[in-house]
């Protein structure tokens, strides 16, 4: 989607501040750093309206019902989402995290296996749900937290991520929700 001009304002300033380390957590990986980003207050203000204009509709009201952040820098992003649009925020997690009962889908890494739990009674069928996070790179996390959302027998109104790895086609994985990338590499 094109941002709203309100929601685009200083967003290249803050995208900039995204610090490229090669070779992290392990060689051949250039791991997108969003520290420094967040450390700035006028660059996390901007990435924050922008990853919430997907929220909205095209007269600025609010048309969903919750804000699903995956674990963990999608915590860190998601709230304050949710916040700016006014409605909660429901943290999907890695196996063995979450205390009460949950929905849990499994999915395939490059090495092994990864599962993402979610609370059973976190949202509400019906709900329309906003996924963010920061980066998508094969989108097996966000096809995952799709299906779990389906579980739950609520509805993702769209996908809002910080960037997206073009060369890894994550944006296939996702389907038809609308994606929402602030960034492509
Ligand atoms: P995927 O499931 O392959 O789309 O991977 C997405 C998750 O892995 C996100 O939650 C990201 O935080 C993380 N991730 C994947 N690739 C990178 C990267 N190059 N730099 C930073 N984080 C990454």
């Amino acid at each position: 989607m094109t941002l709203p001009a309100s929601a685009a304002a200083g967003l290249d300033e803050a995208l900039a501040l995204i610090a490229d380390v090669p070779d992290f957590p392990e060689p051949g990986i250039l791991f997108k750093d969003i520290t420094p980003m967040l450390a700035d207050h006028a660059a996390l203000a901007a990435v924050v309206a922008a990853l919430a204009a997907p929220g909205r509709d095209d007269s600025g009201a609010v048309v969903v019902d919750k804000v699903l952040g995956m674990e963990s820098r999608g915590f860190i992003l998601g709230a304050p989402v949710a916040l700016a649009l006014g409605v909660g925020f429901v943290p999907v997690r890695k196996a063995g995290k979450l205390p009460r009962a949950t929905y849990a889908v499994s999915y395939a890494l490059e090495y092994g296996e990864a599962t993402l739990e979610v609370h059973q009674d976190a949202l509400e069928p019906g709900d329309r749900v906003l996924l963010v996070d920061d980066v998508l790179a094969t989108g097996g996390t966000a096809r995952a937290t799709i299906d779990l959302v389906e579980q739950c027998g609520a509805d993702v109104h769209a996908v809002a991520m910080l960037m997206e790895l073009g060369f890894l086609s994550g944006r296939a994985a996702i389907g038809t929700v609308p994606l929402t990338t602030l960034l492509t590499i």
